[in-house]
């Protein structure tokens, strides 16, 4: 069958494929535990499941504005005011099916061939593919752990060529945890501004976040910036509602209407059902948010701390976010029954296949030194899965 080159451009979201690897090995009756997973353990929030209800009760059941019922814009811009003080006007925000969707339209809105799109690595694994959909070149701009996986405004300054129309930043990341602080945004907002290129904030993160860590967004930095700045977030990760599929955007006005435009010719409102659990979201109690992060940091506290014991492992304390990205590669070169661990793949296929335990190989963000495992799940989980994957590396030996 002849397809579109674009299709042979891209590959298959690499964390998703785990996540049914592993489930494809439960089905077959392994007992495999997987830190794969991408999105929170926890159910959605009671009253967020009750305003679905009764949005259906109601009849609320057929289409929407495209880009978002008026009620929700302006959840969201209430939510985007009172939490990071920014102000928006509902003519420069757009729903869309989650925060991937959002990107994968603002980049349809934005990219063509010839572009250039900065990426720092580590990255989550959509952004080069999202990129490459259309028809732009992501540029990868490599980080090391000793430079605490962030960008600097001196690499930031030598990467932009003429070509260049935007950065992505994700703080906190995935995979690595990573925060921006005030003054590092303040740093790379002046070359950004400088050299006049738009900044892609994907701030799906923002409410999981650790210790004495604070979220800040580059908008907020001077007016200028805002200007340059697309906000992308959703209600996925913050509320335990990945399957309800809702995102947004907030940015220039130019930009929201090519956005909704292109959302009318393809999957049009987001599901109206989900537009009313999440203004129950935005606007309910936010209690719930609390009890979750106060959950994810035991874990974290937990598993940072245990894979650190194993030797060979060496694992940062990421600071939001719900991944550890530990370095994995003093074990390279390492050896088990003639099975040799020669790149974050193949450890993670020998954790799986002798270990029954599932990672996602750190290749996949652009990164081959680490694996990336989520503590998006019970704890007795991460206590029996890292005593596997402790017994695993333990019977590697030196060859
Ligand atoms: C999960 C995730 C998203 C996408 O979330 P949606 O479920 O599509 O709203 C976007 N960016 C990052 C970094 C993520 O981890």
């Amino acid at each position: 069958m002849k397809l579109a080159a674009r299709t042979t451009r891209i590959k298959p979201s690499p964390t998703l494929a785990i996540t049914m690897k592993a489930n494809a090995l439960r089905a077959e009756g392994r007992d495999v535990i997987s830190f794969g997973a991408g999105e929170p353990d926890f159910d959605t929030p009671y009253n967020v499941k009750m305003a679905a209800i009764e949005a259906i009760e109601a009849g609320f059941t057929k289409y929407t504005p495209v880009g978002g019922t008026d009620e929700l814009k302006d959840a969201i811009i209430g939510k985007l005011q009172l939490d990071n003080n920014l102000t928006y006007r509902r003519s420069q925000i757009a729903v869309s099916c989650g925060a991937k969707h959002t990107l994968y339209n603002l980049a349809q809105a934005l990219f063509e061939e010839g572009d250039e799109v900065i990426v720092p690595s580590p990255y989550w694994v959509s952004y080069p593919d999202i990129i490459l959909l259309s028809g732009a070149t992501p540029v990868i701009l490599e980080t090391k752990e000793s430079d605490g996986f962030k960008i600097g405004p001196g690499q930031l300054d030598r990467a932009i060529t003429e070509n260049t129309r935007a950065v992505v930043l994700n703080s906190p990341s995935n995979p690595t945890g990573v925060v921006y602080s005030y003054a590092e945004l303040e740093a790379l907002a002046e070359v950004i501004v400088k050299k006049d290129i738009l900044v892609i904030s994907d701030d799906i993160y923002e409410k999981i976040i650790y210790d004495d860590c604070r979220f800040c967004n580059i908008a907020s930095v001077s007016e200028e910036m805002k200007k340059m700045t697309v906000v992308v977030n959703g209600v996925s990760k913050t509320y335990a509602m990945t399957g309800w599929r809702i995102g947004y955007i907030a940015g220039h006005e130019d930009i929201i209407s090519a956005i909704t435009k292109i959302q009318s010719q393809n999957t049009s409102n987001p599901t109206s059902i989900s537009q009313k659990a999440a203004v129950e979201a935005l606007n309910g109690s936010q209690d719930i948010v609390a009890m979750m992060v106060r959950e994810f940091k035991d874990r974290r506290d937990y598993i940072v701390e245990r894979l650190n014991n194993i030797p060979g492992v060496n694992c940062m304390n990421p600071k939001g976010a719900f991944y550890v990205f530990p370095d994995v590669s003093s074990l390279y070169g390492m050896s088990c029954d003639g099975r040799k661990i020669s790149s974050s793949t193949s450890l993670a296929e020998y954790l799986l296949d002798e270990a029954n335990v599932a990672v996602v190989p750190g290749v996949a963000f652009g990164n081959d030194d680490h694996i990336r495992l989520s503590y998006a799940m019970s704890m007795k989980d991460i206590e029996e899965g890292l005593q596997r994957i402790d017994d695993a590396v333990t019977k590697l030996t030196a060859s």
